[in-house]
């Protein structure tokens, strides 16, 4: 056996090892919780939500484990099962241009793998977020959402796919240079057009109407010294019970989303609060930090990407007899989740380090107590368990456990 197959193999075994060990000790921890409301909790949520967060977490949990299954056996089947190989193969009796080819198989691959994650998706929309009470979305809506998806990677991604796959065939051994800063700039220009040509695609976003709650919006919004271009709801409602806030955009064409479900269920101090933490991750200049550091390892990942490719173990060692540049990168865009997965705990404690500094800045420029029972309130409302699995939640979580969380807030000056 090839040595590069049995490297593969082990990394394969441990990152899941590690991901179902973790999953496993947080449905049993939750379980074990799941009788009595943590003492901080006391008085601010029922025991009936909580044991409805425990059930969810747990049943999610459960589903995760179930698809992470499906994934190795596929991953396996594209990989060292000749899957990759036998595409391109097919594709290639076609008898169109490389080029033509190379989208093809590509194209076919990634149609299959979405394929098969549509029964998951539709069980975790139409069983479990139904059974607990979040689910407001229709089949139509799901298969129209699914149809807006595809047409997006065709009329996007494969354009951008040719592009790279041309510079690679055409520039030389340092193409990847070239892929990254291509690659960047789409990124860019993305993200300054997804809040108006992208999201209006799946929602619909209404311009929040005049009242207190739009003036004390404005009021905190020019006592940070922010600019954005205007305040939005979302309509979240039609596809889920969850609610949220966000930031999107870039340069002028930024904007504030509140998801209806959001404005429903907080009070008018207590969205102050949350939208002055979103607030705190533009003003800390969390964006950009997380945008340089993604750039850091996509630029990263393309250099080795640039090596394996001269590399012909890289191809025989995962089962695919022909090289080519195409093949490369689908190979690589699934192998290396699998070498990669050590880093997440890393790029997760970043992130609840920049949590905590955003509910500082929140703290500082709304009330601590109003972001703590807004918070209370989304956790219950969302069935997040206030109960996580430490080592779980260190490796997984973006955001601090509810508990920790809280109390770093209530440690910070109260005003009134
Ligand atoms: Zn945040």
């Amino acid at each position: 056996m090839n040595t590069f197959t049995v490297i593969f193999l082990i990394a394969l075994v441990i990152s899941y090892a590690i991901q179902f060990w973790l999953s496993m000790r947080q449905k049993s921890f939750v379980l074990k919780h799941r009788g009595a409301v943590p003492d901080a909790f006391k008085d601010k949520v029922a025991l009936d939500a909580h044991q409805k967060a425990a059930d969810y977490t747990i049943e999610k949990g459960k589903l995760g484990d179930i698809d992470s299954v499906i994934g190795i056996i596929f991953l396996l089947i594209l990989t060292l099962g000749g899957g990759i190989s036998f595409v391109f193969k097919i594709w290639s009796f076609l008898d169109l241009s490389p080029m033509l080819t190379d989208l093809g198989a590509v194209a076919t691959i990634i149609l299959v793998m979405t394929v098969f994650e549509i029964p998951t998706s539709l069980y975790q929309t139409f069983v479990i977020e139904e059974k607990y009470g979040f689910n407001k979305s229709t089949m139509a809506q799901f298969i129209k959402d699914q149809l807006i998806s595809l047409a997006l990677v065709i009329a996007i991604g494969m354009p951008i796919l040719a592009l790279i796959l041309w510079v690679m065939d055409s520039i030389g051994s340092l193409w990847w240079l070239a892929a990254w800063a291509i690659l960047m700039s789409i990124t860019l220009l993305m993200s300054w057009l997804f809040p108006t040509m992208i999201a209006p695609l799946f929602n619909k976003f209404t311009p929040m109407e005049e009242g207190s709650l739009k003036d004390r919006i404005q009021s905190l919004l020019s006592r940070c010294g922010f600019n954005s271009n205007g305040i939005f709801i979302m309509d979240g409602s039609k596809r889920s019970g969850h609610g949220n806030a966000y930031f999107t955009g870039l340069g002028n064409n930024k904007r504030i989303v509140f998801y209806d479900t959001l404005v429903d269920s907080l009070d008018e101090e207590e969205l102050e609060a949350v939208l002055a933490h979103e607030l705190g991750h533009f003003k800390c200049k969390h964006v950009i930090k997380m945008m340089i550091a993604s750039s850091i390892t996509t630029l990263i990942s393309f250099a080795i990407l640039g090596w394996l490719i001269t590399q012909d173990w890289f191809f025989s060692g995962l089962g695919v007899a022909t090289h080519s540049n195409a093949a490369a990168l689908m190979l690589f865009a699934l192998v290396s989740p699998v070498f990669t997965i050590f880093m997440q705990p890393i790029s997760a404690y970043f992130q609840r380090k920049f949590e905590f500094e955003a509910d500082d800045f929140a703290s500082q420029n709304a009330k601590a107590s109003k972001m703590i029972s807004g918070l209370v309130k989304l956790y219950e409302e969302n069935a997040n368990t206030l109960t996580p699995d430490p080592l779980y939640s260190a490796f997984h979580y973006s955001h601090p456990p509810a508990a920790i969380r809280i109390a770093h807030l209530e440690s910070k000056p109260q005003s009134t």
